[in-house]
């Protein structure tokens, strides 16, 4: 009935009739044939259910989806979209998302279900770990929006976070845009703004947004907004330059937006895929360090791709290492590993700032060695 890729043709129906389906056993956990994995004994059933629901119900899925940066790609009828599938190496859009029903499905691999069973799929974990990922994001997810909106509107206000930025070729407006770059100018700003918000002190000490005296944790950095972290930058050379939120570092970096080109190129920085952005490089993600997290990994491994290892020439060899042994992994999962062999000293930022230029950059994407 399904086609093999992409969806049918009649498929608004079809979706209907799949989306239908879903919305009685949207999850197989959730089903009345089957036992939940939770206790099943008289009110604490029904408690957890209630629980469950309200979770659903606070986290649209559309929200979620975008969260992970999946975009919609056409509109359909009754305002449903189709976009990329997240959950296989998808070419034409076959992944149908339902808002008002917080309901997914996808023509190309056949899954579909809430916001949960996305969760679980897309994370690849179990239905309890889904609700504890699902229950910290839906803590997490506003408080970072603000914190990263309020950081994205000091920037401006602030002539050495530019003139720094400057300094590291960071120039197109599109790129501020995209990046959704902001800075933290410290003290108890950050705090005050957030409390005004109506978020209570603990929950930005436990995020670890703010210090123990309620000063900003990302004083006088630049401030990269991730999916559920924060990377900031620091200005000061006598502070450690990286700064994350405790917790994971998340996935590659705008992976949704790049997963789809059969050629990929990987920086270890953000600053370094800046500029490769910049220069028309849309392609570039980044892993923020030279190692990767299994869910990075996962992210590489998830299609057939050429693979662009672009990692700091630093004196002591480190990004060399790092490359040839994630070249060497990336080739057991069939993937074809190149590695680009920068001027000794540059990272592919400082290769731009001082002077390089798409073209250039473009001759060592060719002569990447295997
Ligand atoms: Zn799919």
């Amino acid at each position: 009935m399904l086609a093999a890729s992409g969806y049918p043709a009649g498929g608004e129906v079809l979706a209907d009739d799949r989306l239908e389906h879903f919305d009685f056993t949207h999850h197989p956990c959730l089903g009345l044939d089957c036992d939940p994995p939770y206790s099943a004994v008289g009110g604490e059933q029904s408690m957890n259910r209630w629980a469950i629901d309200e979770l659903k119900q606070q986290i649209p899925l559309l929200d979620y989806l975008e969260a992970h940066d999946w975009r919609p790609v056409r509109r359909l009828s009754r305002s449903r979209w189709m976009g990329l599938c997240p959950l296989h190496n998808d070419h034409k859009p076959s992944f149908l998302v339902d808002p008002g029903k917080s309901l997914f499905y996808c023509y190309g691999c056949g899954r579909g279900g809430d916001v949960i069973r996305f969760a679980e799929l897309y994370h690849q974990v179990k239905f309890p770990q889904a609700l504890t990922l699902l229950r910290q994001w839906r803590g997490l997810a506003p408080l970072l929006h603000e914190a990263a909106g309020f950081y994205g509107i000091q920037l401006q206000r602030y002539g050495e976070a530019v003139a720094y930025l400057q300094q590291r070729g960071f120039r197109s407006p599109e790129l501020f845009e995209h990046m959704r770059i902001g800075y933290a100018p410290g003290g108890g700003c950050l705090r005050r703004w957030l409390t005004q918000l109506g978020y209570p002190f603990p929950a930005l000490r436990q995020a670890g947004l703010v210090t123990a005296i309620g000063y900003d944790a990302y004083s006088h950095r630049i401030v990269f907004p991730l999916e559920g972290n924060l990377y900031g930058r620091s200005l000061s050379v006598s502070a450690p330059p990286h700064r994350f939120l405790p917790g994971t570092k998340g996935g590659l970096y705008a992976w949704e937006r790049v997963r789809h080109y059969p050629e990929v190129i990987l920086v270890e920085g953000l600053f370094d895929y800046a500029v490769l952005w910049q220069a028309g490089f849309h392609n570039v993600t980044c892993s923020m360090g030279n190692h990767l997290n299994t869910c990075q990994l996962r992210q590489l491994c998830d299609g057939t791709r050429t693979v662009y290892l672009t990692f700091d020439a630093d004196s002591n060899g480190s990004g060399r290492q790092a490359a040839q042994g994630l070249a060497c992994r990336l080739r057991k999962q069939g993937l074809n590993a190149r590695r680009v062999s920068l001027p000794q000293g540059h990272d592919p930022n400082s290769f731009f700032v001082q002077g390089g230029d798409a073209q250039q950059f473009q001759c060592l994407l060719e002569e990447a060695r295997v």
